[in-house]
């Protein structure tokens, strides 16, 4: 039997709800922080103002993904996600190496170093310290998804190692993944290299592919059989053709509508209501959802998008049991 695992138990596919395929709950401090001060997003006060009116609007659950040791916090997810009543899947895996000082572990470690720690995110629960403190204390609360990020135009050695680790978690884990694909680029090369490792493509997401507006593209990987995640919906000019309604149209007519999932990414204050900003958590499943209405992308489309395919992208892989 599949489940999805949230940061406050494991849960079946058929009762997830509407979801946020990739989002940003907490950015507890950290590199991304230090680089982009608008990426500070600690307060767990905002985050559960931020997601009522969302959850108003259906929103059941959300996907975080700022993997280890990058202003991940567990504690703050469990306590956003217990607040807001809107489930919440942590991340294991790791960012872009900018995020990271050049002598921790995550740029150091070999493949089957990072993979244990993957894992143990995973089976074991996430680390109180995140990985950063000089030793590793188990929470009881478990990751169910692990994040791992790729530059363009194509992986740097240290992404293939954390690629690699990331495909030895999953054969172990059964955990799906979800990937940084950078300017929406080198999605190709990203579900390849996980399926060389084993991973079947059908547990992959990749995310911001809809900053690259062809349709080949984007035929080519969803007939991988990987899921990929639009999340540039809000960040169109006004004045500008909205690619990423064009795409989803495209797509839904070439036939991959149950292979695509919707996310904002709103990794910074400026993104949030709370902070002061906009469009706010409630964009995708209210104005969004009005104008794929008015692109002929209606109910069921719509549920293929925010219900369906997250269910079955997010549970986790049956796992060989080793006769033992
Ligand atoms: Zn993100």
């Amino acid at each position: 039997m599949t489940y999805i695992r949230t940061v406050l138990g494991d849960i079946e596919p058929a009762d997830l709800g509407p979801t946020y395929a990739h989002e940003h709950l907490v950015i507890d401090g950290g590199r991304p922080v230090e680089l982009y001060p608008d990426f500070d997003l600690s307060d767990v006060d905002r985050a559960v103002a931020e997601l009522a009116p969302a959850r108003d609007l259906g929103l059941a659950c959300v996907v975080d993904a700022m993997p280890c040791s990058a202003g991940r916090n567990v504690r703050k997810l469990v306590e956003i996600s217990r607040r807001s009543g809107v489930h919440v899947i942590a991340p294991s895996g790791l960012h872009l190496a900018k995020y990271y000082a050049a002598d921790l572990w995550s740029e150091r470690g070999s493949v089957d170093e990072l993979a244990e720690r993957f894992r143990a995110d995973i089976e074991d629960g996430i680390d109180e310290h995140d990985y950063l403190g000089p030793v590793v204390e188990r929470t009881e609360y478990l990751a169910g998804v692990m994040k791992i990020a790729g530059s363009e135009p194509s992986l740097t050695p240290r992404e293939r190692r954390v690629y690699e680790a990331a495909a030895s978690a999953h054969r172990t884990t059964g955990s799906p993944i979800l990937t940084h694909c950078s300017e929406g680029l080198g999605a190709l090369e990203q579900v390849r290299l996980l399926a060389d490792h084993g991973v079947d493509p059908r547990h992959v997401t990749l995310s911001h592919t809809d900053k690259v507006i062809d349709r080949g593209y984007h035929r080519e990987i969803l007939a991988t059989g990987a899921f990929v995640e639009y999340d540039q919906g809000f960040r169109w000019k006004a004045g500008v053709d909205n690619g990423t309604l064009t795409l989803l149209a495209w797509l839904f007519e070439d036939g991959y509508g149950d292979q695509l999932m919707l996310g904002m990414d709103a990794a910074r204050q400026g993104y949030w209501t709370t902070y002061g900003g906009e469009p706010g958590m409630t964009f995708l499943l209210g104005e969004f959802a009005a104008a794929m209405r008015e692109r002929g992308i209606g109910d069921d489309a719509q549920a293929a998008l925010f219900v369906r395919n997250p269910a079955r992208a997010y549970a986790f892989a049956p796992v060989a049991v080793t006769a033992g």
